[in-house]
């Protein structure tokens, strides 16, 4: 296993900061990122792989999926390549993104209208959850 290193930045001058799901926590000294993805490219665990796959065919631009998982942008072009994944075009839905805590997403939820005509994918961010939703644009 390599050394840690920011995927914002990729400075390897960053400081333990905590454990989230048994996963070290670290703080970039140099930018400030917080980030749990202690590995780099090949060695990135398959779980980011794949959702970041899944957000590209979504529609979701490089540096927001480098926002939302914390793995480097770069490192996702580079699977696009690897795995040859094409993103049809996409005009009628747009994805739109929240960061909330679980009673505000569970709030969010209860309302079905909410999800009317849209589709949605949940990803833990520390203690709190990124909700991605695509929503269809209004003419
Ligand atoms: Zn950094």
């Amino acid at each position: 296993m390599q050394d840690p290193k920011c995927p914002k930045c990729e400075s390897e001058n960053y400081s333990k900061a905590g454990v989230i799901k048994n996963r070290q926590r670290f703080k970039c000294k140099n930018c400030g990122y917080f980030f749990t993805v202690s590995k780099l490219g090949k060695e990135i665990d398959s779980y980011y792989v794949i959702k970041a796959l899944q957000l590209h065919i979504e529609g979701v631009s490089y540096r927001e999926i480098e926002r939302i998982l914390g793995v480097s942008h770069v490192s996702v072009m580079n699977w696009v390549k690897k795995y040859g994944v094409k993103a049809p075009r996409n005009y009628q839905y747009r994805p739109t993104y929240k960061v909330v805590t679980h009673s505000e997403l569970l709030d969010y939820l209860s309302d079905p209208k909410r999800m009317k005509e849209s589709g949605m994918m949940l990803t833990e961010l520390g203690d709190k959850y990124m909700m991605i939703k695509w929503e269809r644009f209004k003419d």
